[in-house]
Formats: C-alpha cells, structure tokens, sequence
C-alpha cells in the first residue's frame, strides 16, 4: 500500500470527535459500538523513519506528559513532546485543589500556573446526600486552580518547552511500532523514532488501548459539561469554589472558568439515570440539574453559553502500566471518579515517577525492568487507593437514595477498593484524604504502627529498668526497588511473618542502623544518641515509634520479655 493513503485513511478513522461520538451513541443505545484504534503497525513496516533518535517520546501534551516531558528533559534527556495540533475546544473545566501545589512544584510547574490567570480554588460547597451545606475551603495563601482545559494544556505546554523538551504539535499520533531499538511513532506529517515511549494520551490510550486496559464493568459514566453564565445583576456566589451536590440517579458540579462562567456538569449513568432523552442534549442537562435542587436553582437566573457536550467518564484501570521502553501514564493508564477532582493531581504524581523510571532505565539496562516493575504497582495501588477512598461518599449516598446509580458504584468501589489499609469507611462526614508518594508497603507499615502488637512493645519497652535487645533469630531483608532521591534503586528491607511486605523506613527512622545498633545499648536515651550519631537525626517520638515498631513486627527480640 502507497505510504501516504494509508497513514491518511488512518487519520479519517481516529479523528477527534471519536470521543464525543462514542458519548453520544452510549446516551442513545447504552453501547458504544467498535472503539476505533490507532494503528500499530507490524514491526518494521514504518518505512523511511526520521533519522534522530530521542531517549524519549511522549504522545499526548495533557498534565501528565508535559510533566513528564518537562522532568525528563530537566535531567537532560532528548525529549520530543507529540500532541494534538491545538488544546481542545473551550468547554471541559477542571478544578485542581491546593494539595496539588506540591506536586506540580516538583515537575516545575507551580510558577508557570500561578502566572497562568486561572481562577483561584478556594474549596468547595458541597449539598452530599441530604447533609447540610458543607464547606471546605482552603486556607490563603495556598489556594488551588480552576482551569479552563485550553488554558491549562497551553500553560503545561510552556513548561515542557521551557524545561527543553521539543513541542511536536502535529499530531494526532496515528501510527506506532516497535523496532529492536526502541520505537517509532507517526503523525500524518512525520515520523519519530525514540529508545523509550510515554503514552500519556489519556483516555485515547493510543498504546494503553492495546489490550493494556479494562473498564470497571458494570458502571458507565457521562458527563453534560455545559457552559453558563448570570444574566446582568447576578453576581454567582461562592466565585471561586467547586459546587457539588448529589442527587437520586446522578451528581452535578461547577467550576468557575471566570469571575461569571462557570462549567456545569451532570454526571450520569446512561444505563441507570432516568434521562430526558427526547429532549436533545440541552434539554437532559438541564433536566438533570432541575434534579440538584440547590445547584440548579442557582442556574435559574443565567443562559447558557454553547452548546451542551457529551464526555465519558468511565472508570478504567491498566492491567500492567508498563515495561522497559514503555509506560502508560496519567490517564493513559487510568481514570478515578472525577468526584474526587484528584484527576490532575493523580497525573502529575504518575508523571513524576514514570520520569524518574525512565530516567533510571536509559541510565541502567539492568535497573529497568526493576523501577518497572515499582511503576506498576506502585500506579495499580494509587488507582485502588483512589477507589477505596470513594467508598464512604458511595455508602452515604446510597443510603439515602436507594437507587441503583448510587449501589453498583458502591460495589464496585468496594471491589476495587479492597485491602487498601487506612481507607476504611468512615461515619460521619467523609474526610478528604488521598493517597501520597508512599508506596503501598510504606502505608502498610504506617497502618502496622496502630496495631496491638506495637503497643504492647512499648507498653514492655517503658516498664523495663533495661532493655536487652537484639535482631530476632533469621532477621533476613528482601531487596525491593525504591524511589531513592532521583532514580529507582534496589533497597534492602527488613521482613518478618508479621511484616511479609518488609519495612526499611518508620517515621524516617532507618530500621536497620536501628536493628544493628540495638544490641549495644540497654538504656533507651543511650540507644536514641547511638542512632542519631550513626547518621540522619530524628526527633525522639520518632524513634520510640519505630523502636516499638521494630519490636511489635518482630524485627527485635527483648531479652527479658
Ligand atoms: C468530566 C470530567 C471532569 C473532570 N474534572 C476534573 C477535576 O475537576 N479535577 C481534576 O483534577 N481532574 C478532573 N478530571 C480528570 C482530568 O481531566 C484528567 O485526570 C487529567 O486531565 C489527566 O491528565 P492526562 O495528561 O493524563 O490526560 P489528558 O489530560 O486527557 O491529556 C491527554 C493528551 O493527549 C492528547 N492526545 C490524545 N490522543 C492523542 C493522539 N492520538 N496523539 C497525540 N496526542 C493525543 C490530548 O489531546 C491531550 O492533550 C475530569 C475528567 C472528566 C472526564
């Protein structure tokens, strides 16, 4: 076949609209009919490919592979950044909490957003299963953004530019194959060859697709994202919060996209929710908020600007995020609920390590398949972290709306959430919490601090004159790669029937200076000096903890217990 037909007829069959158009048919008939693909072409068929060779491409220019073209070019790698010819239309909005700043610091790009003019996030407002009004702001001067989603991937484009990375904006991406060297990867303009690929395509999965995803079953989520603005003399209220309210068979949420435009969204079940289908899209969405009685009564005094859309809004998870030469990133590997508006943050801290796994596998062969490995579980716990998180909003909202929307979301949640410690369902108001840099082991060991066996540790440890301590019999330690300062490496961990996941760090306390030291002293303060003279110095309840850690996990044996 003549090169330029093909790659053309490839082009018409992935097109933009393929997204809204899948939307579209799940709203009229509840499928979607044959998902459309970007070509993978057989090994070697990329013909006459660009000579250069990058260390890394990234297909996709969201928050994720900005943030991951930026932190990899920072460390000086070739880095060519393949994204959509422009940012999409002005319609989605996304609201990005103060949490996030630390984040988006470390891939480098809190500055370029504080300068962006976005719309400050100062919390939420939230009417959550017939509670009371519930507000949650954030504190000045830490505030948190809402953006519009143009402004937002023309700020993260400016940062990867910035930081050195090579901005190819003549995708979409339509074409990728794998060669021995690496891979190559075309637009309908050019072609790229590179050692690595980052798909961070959200949802478009241009690799992730390739069997690497499941959808959660069961569950099919739309979002009706329209634009509205109050009619002269209505100033909206709470300007620069997220609003959100559930309701029977759905949820609505606002973001302010201006000091008077906000993004309005319904998030339906195309399946579940009873909607006003015959009504057009326009007429469900406003349907949908006349369900969110305090949320729609403030759209009573406004219009609306454009036309409402379609956009899925379906959970999905990666069934491996990667291996050496690829990584699915952000979105490319999964999508939480946006109910958590932990999107963007969840992209970022993906990007951060898949650049620093990247980083380490085109610095060391045989340190790739390791970090990999670390990738991959360490993105499937964040996802299920995420899920189980969600889980006490699902129970309150299924308790009071006995319908089928709020239950399977709640089963599911549970299935996917299960055995995640530290996100147990709470009573009450749910509290806002998230999963942080630490790897699933690192939480299972902070959650092993509350158990019974560390406290009666420390209840034996305060009631001894002298303690007589030494490693348990068979102390063995495991090697497990480990995020250590800027590449992955191997780190020796202790193990124990207790702890068959291992622990090396407690509270920034090194349990195995601590497991060698112990035998030398029999006096607590004695031992607390002997550790903190041996290296980094930590504060002394830190080191109690540990100590009793250490004991209740079975690391260290007492003499007289
Ligand atoms: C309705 C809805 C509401 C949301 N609300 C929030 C919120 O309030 N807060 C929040 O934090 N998150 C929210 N999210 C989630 C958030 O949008 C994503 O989690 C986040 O944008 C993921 O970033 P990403 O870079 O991984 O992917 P994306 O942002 O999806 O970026 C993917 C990029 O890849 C490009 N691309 C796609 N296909 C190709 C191709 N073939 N070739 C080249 N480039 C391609 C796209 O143009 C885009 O630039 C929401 C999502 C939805 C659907």
């Amino acid at each position: 076949m003549e090169r330029g037909a093909r790659v053309a007829g490839l082009q018409s069959r992935g097109s933009a609209r393929d997204g809204r158009r899948r939307a579209l048919l799940l709203l009229r008939h509840g499928r979607t009919g044959r998902r459309r693909r970007v070509r993978a072409a057989p090994a070697g068929e990329l013909s006459r490919p660009h000579r250069h060779v990058y260390d890394v491409l990234i297909v996709g220019g969201g928050p994720a592979g900005c943030a991951a073209a930026a932190s990899l070019a920072r460390r000086g790698h070739d880095v060519a950044l393949i994204t959509r010819p422009a940012p999409p239309a002005k319609w989605l909005a996304e609201s990005i909490p103060n949490s996030a700043r630390k984040l988006l610091e470390r891939v480098g790009a809190l500055d370029a957003l504080d300068a962006a003019g976005l719309v400050p996030n100062e919390g939420n407002t939230v009417w959550w299963a017939g509670e009371p009004r519930r507000d949650e702001r954030f504190g000045e001067p830490e505030r948190g953004f809402h953006a519009d989603r143009a402004a937002l991937e023309t700020a993260f484009h400016g940062v990867a530019r910035e930081a050195g990375a090579r901005l190819v904006t003549d995708g979409p991406v339509i074409e990728t194959a794998v060669e021995p060297d690496g891979w190559r990867v075309a637009t309908s303009a050019a072609r790229y060859r590179g050692r690595w690929v980052l798909d961070a395509s959200g949802r478009a999965g241009v690799l992730a697709r390739r069997g690497r995803r499941t959808r959660e079953r069961g569950i099919a989520t739309l979002a009706l994202v329209g634009r509205w603005t109050p009619d002269r003399g209505h100033a909206p209220p709470d300007p620069g919060c997220t609003l959100i309210e559930s309701y029977r068979d759905g949820w609505a949420w606002s973001v302010p996209t201006s000091p008077r435009t906000r993004c309005v969204t319904a998030m339906v079940d195309p399946r579940r929710t009873h909607l006003a289908r015959e009504q057009g899209l326009d007429g469900m969405w406003r349907a949908e908020l006349a369900k969110a009685a305090r949320l729609g009564r403030r759209l009573e005094e406004g219009r609306l600007e454009g036309p409402v859309r379609a956009c899925p809004a379906s959970l999905y998870g990666a069934t491996s995020h990667g291996r050496p030469g690829l990584l699915l990133v952000g979105d490319a590997g999964s999508f939480i609920d946006p109910l958590s508006s932990y999107g963007v943050k969840k992209a970022l801290a993906s990007a951060w390590l898949a650049a620093i796994v990247t980083h380490t596998g085109l610095e060391d062969d045989a340190m790739a398949g390791p970090a990999c490995e670390l990738y991959d579980d360490r993105e499937r716990e964040v996802y299920r972290t995420y899920r189980a998180l969600s889980v006490p909003f699902l129970e309150q909202a299924a308790a009071v709306n006995d319908h089928a929307f709020w239950d399977v979301r709640l089963a599911a949640a549970r299935k996917a959430g299960a055995d995640i410690p530290g996100a147990a369902p709470v009573t009450g108001t749910p509290a806002v919490s998230e999963p942080g840099d630490r790897s699933l082991a690192e939480r299972r060991a902070d959650a092993f601090l509350a158990r019974p066996e560390v406290r009666t540790a420390w209840e034996t440890i305060r009631s001894l004159p002298a303690v007589r301590l030494h490693p348990a019999p068979g102390l063995s330690s495991v090697r497990r790669p480990a995020v250590v300062d800027d590449r992955i490496a191997l780190e020796a961990r202790l193990i124990s029937d207790r702890l068959p996941d291992g622990a090396r760090y407690v509270r920034n306390v090194d349990l195995r200076r601590l497991t060698e030291i112990a035998p030398d002293s029999d006096q607590v303060p004695d031992l607390f000096e002997a550790y903190n003279r041996r290296g980094t110095a930590v504060p002394l309840p830190d080191f109690l903890a540990a100590l009793s850690f250490a004991v209740g996990a079975g690391f260290l044996e007492l003499a007289d217990s």
